[in-house]
């Protein structure tokens, strides 16, 4: 292994590549990082004992191990046959196809499509496919040209190609932003916790409720919501009975009786909203919340790393025990990181 190679939102090179220098540093590993602005990539070399899963990091969707210094590289006739020489000599469950977020990734779709099928059968034939292998292999593509060979063992990666999840946009929502929640409960809480945490009977509040798309992810679970906002909630979400919507200010209200959620989408200060939703844990008016944190254009990691102070000093003074705070760059977020906190 020679280093790792890590697929981000465009722009976040880096805030990944800080982090990767920084998780490396933090386990005495010398490396370097290399990554061009707005590419969607950021390769680290060096030399490490161990290597980062994807859900250790905020800002990168997919993390592979890198194997070669250099890219495979092949040309329009034949991809098969290097790709195939780069594979050969080691066995691989899967060969799993990435690119990075660019637009010419996203060209990348009807090449992929060529290319799969001729690739995994003639990978089975030369005995690199075997279901039996533990690790499997990442052909991370720059272009038509050339291909970063990565390796991964199961739960290194996300599930999702590239990281992201395919959410289909439910019709009836009455916003974009529901993707939002859609993607940190599939990302944050496997299927057992969604069962027990995401039902009838429970209660949220949601902070910065309107036009609704995150209450209306709470309500398709069957939670009864409390949204908070002076704006406007959509009318059919209204219709369904589950949601009380009052006119406040989401710094100033609180709940007659505890809740088991507390959601926050509210436009404001990363270190405003990382304080009110600790206070809210502090004080016992919920034991969960996810929220967003709406990231400056500067110090982006500086600030999350902000954030997180501010949560742990203000929970320790309360003498609640954290049991999860994770921070997540999703792939629905913009330019702001999805958090998960619970209290016992
Ligand atoms: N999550 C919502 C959805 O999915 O439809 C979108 C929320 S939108 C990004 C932010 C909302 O926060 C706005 O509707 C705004 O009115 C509200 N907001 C901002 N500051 C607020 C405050 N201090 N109190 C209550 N609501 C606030």
């Amino acid at each position: 292994i020679v280093g790792v190679l890590a697929l981000c939102r465009i722009g976040f090179e880096r805030e990944c590549s800080s982090e990767l220098e920084r998780w490396f540093g933090e386990r005495g590993a010398d490396g370097y990082v290399k990554f061009e602005k707005l590419g969607g990539q950021v390769i680290w070399f060096g030399q490490a004992k161990q290597f980062p899963k994807t859900s250790e990091l905020i800002f990168a969707r997919q993390v592979v191990k890198l194997i070669s210094k250099t890219p495979v590289y092949f040309d329009n006739k034949d991809r098969i046959t290097p790709i195939l020489s780069a594979l050969e000599g080691q066995s691989y469950s899967a060969i799993y196809f990435d690119n990075t977020d660019t637009n010419d990734g996203n060209s990348m779709a009807d090449l992929f499509h060529r290319l799969q099928k001729p690739l995994l059968s003639a990978a089975g034939k030369a005995n690199i496919l075997n279901r039996e292998a533990s690790q499997r292999a990442h052909l991370v593509f720059i272009d038509g040209t050339a291909a970063w060979l990565g390796i991964s063992e199961p739960g290194e990666t996300l599930k999702w190609p590239m990281g992201i999840p395919r959410l289909k946009m439910p019709q009836d929502a009455p916003s974009r932003s529901t993707l939002k929640l859609a993607e940190a409960f599939a990302y944050f809480m496997d299927k057992e916790e969604q069962t027990e945490w995401l039902r009838e009977g429970l209660t949220a509040v949601d902070l910065g409720a309107c036009p609704g798309g995150w209450t209306y992810q709470l309500v398709k679970h069957g939670l009864q919501v409390i949204a908070i906002d002076n704006g406007a909630m959509n009318e059919k979400i209204m219709e369904t009975g589950q949601v009380e919507h009052i006119k406040a200010d989401g710094f100033v209200y609180r709940p007659p009786r505890p809740v088991h959620w507390l959601v926050c989408d509210m436009v404001e200060k990363p270190a405003r909203v990382a304080q009110l939703m600790a206070d809210w844990l502090a004080d016992g008016d919920a034991q969960r919340a996810m929220f967003n944190l709406k990231l400056p254009m500067k110090t982006r990691l500086d600030e999350v790393e902000y954030c997180r102070e501010i949560i742990e000093e203000r929970l320790k003074q309360a003498g609640k025990k954290i049991e999860r705070l994770q921070f997540r760059q999703l792939y629905h977020d913009r330019e702001e990181v999805t958090v998960y906190l619970i209290v016992k």
